[in-house]
């Protein structure tokens, strides 16, 4: 086992942290305030740019091509700095993977590109519903063939950078007598598709620069070549796409944690040495945090390996979001009042880390997986 990162791992995170210094850091805060459109899609065209919106994919298909160490340590750089940034740049690879991963060659070449290259600003994942969230299997929307096309009906709800993708993932019921979970399939809808709206917008607690909107699909039109994998094996993609995307939050919510406890130790390098019990605390949490980083690692080395890795993806993500949350609630609590107002970060990355334990699976469904497999 070596710890030592590789020389492209070291790169890339060395490029993402400089990135994030010069460019996202300085206007986190304000995009926090203002989600100015118009300089968030800068930032992500400058991500695009340096090749972290494909950081697994094949240079054929214009990604990077390094490995999901390299994913994960990216994602932690940009969580430090802001954490709207860095979902949407978690999404939009994972929707490049699994394009890449299922996807026919003419859908990985048109596809694939467009979403590296940041022709497409970022990639959507709809798979949540009203009544389907922790299950998405209870699903409701349909697909329904209709000559030369599938016509897709249903909401799609809680929907990252709907305002902005150039591509959704769609997952559709195509068999309804089928057993539950297994008349299911995945379509990749463009925008632009007849029938496609984007809907209402839900103002949130935090990680307020990306939009979170519902997509309603009415009679949707998407062409018949445009199913994704085989038919009725949609759930089956979906569950093993966000196996891969919990290494991403996982990631970033590290960042979170440590982007807080990072400005609390500036805080009292600047004001003075703590008091015994606080130095305890900051330690406990950058301890807890490094363990994180490693268990984010096993899995990430597992998926690469192209071995089982769900287990640990879940037990990286629960532990990892569980202890961002927990650094960002202390960092609050170590700076008392002012760790309570907007020109404080701390304030910021608390809002922000609390959805990492919610979405691409809840701490109890994280729980489920883990349990599961232990127990089988
Ligand atoms: C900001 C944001 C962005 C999102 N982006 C996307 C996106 O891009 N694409 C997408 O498809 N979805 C997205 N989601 C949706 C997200 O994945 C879901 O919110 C999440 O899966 C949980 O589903 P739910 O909200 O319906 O909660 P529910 O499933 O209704 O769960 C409510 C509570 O019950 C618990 N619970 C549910 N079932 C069980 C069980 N069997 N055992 C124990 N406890 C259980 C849950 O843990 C939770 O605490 C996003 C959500 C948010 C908040």
């Amino acid at each position: 086992m070596d710890f030592e990162l590789t020389e492209l791992q070291t790169r890339l995170r060395d490029a993402a942290a400089e990135y994030v210094k010069s460019e996202v850091a300085p206007i986190a805060a304000e995009l926090d305030k203002t989600k100015d459109r118009e300089k968030l899609l800068k930032i992500l065209k400058g991500l695009a740019g340096r090749g972290f919106m494909g950081i697994t994919i094949d240079p054929a298909y214009g990604g990077t091509g390094a490995d999901t160490i390299s994913f994960s340590l990216v994602m932690t750089e940009l969580g430090r700095g802001c954490a709207s940034t860095s979902v949407t740049t978690s999404v939009t690879n994972m929707v490049a993977e699994v394009i890449e991963r299922i996807g026919k060659e003419d859908q990985k070449a048109k596809y694939i590109p467009r979403l590296c290259s940041g022709e497409y600003a970022a990639g959507g994942f709809a798979l949540t519903e009203p009544i389907a969230g922790s299950d998405p299997a209870a699903m409701r929307m349909s697909a329904t063939p209709d000559g030369d096309h599938w016509v897709l009906n249903g909401t799609k709800i809680f929907i990252s950078s709907a305002e902005f993708a150039g591509v959704f993932v769609v997952w559709a019921v195509t068999d309804r007598e089928a057993r539950k979970g297994k008349g299911i399939s995945a379509f990749l809808v463009e925008s632009s598709a007849p029938g496609l709206r984007v809907g209402k917008h839900e103002k949130k607690l935090g990680q307020l620069a990306s939009p979170t909107n519902e997509v309603i699909f009415d009679n949707c039109l998407v062409p018949r070549e445009n199913m994704l994998g085989e038919l009725n094996d949609g759930f089956r993609i979906a569950a093993s796409e966000l196996a891969g995307g919990r290494i991403g939050i996982g990631s970033m919510a590290v960042g979170i944690g440590m982007g807080a406890l990072d400005y609390v130790t500036e805080h009292f390098k600047k004001n003075g040495q703590p008091d015994p019990a606080t130095q305890s605390a900051i330690a406990d949490n950058y301890a807890r945090l490094a363990g994180a980083r490693l268990l984010l690692f096993k899995a990430a080395s597992l998926k690469d390996r192209k071995k089982y890795y769900a287990k640990e993806a879940s037990m990286a993500k629960v532990y990892a979001t569980e202890a961002a949350d927990a650094a960002c609630h202390d960092a609050v609590r170590l700076l008392g009042d002012f760790g309570c107002v907007e020109d404080c970060p701390v304030e910021r990355f608390y809002r922000d880390v609390r959805v990492t334990r919610i979405y691409e699976g809840t701490s109890e469904i994280q729980r489920l997986i883990i349990a599961r497999e232990l127990l089988r």
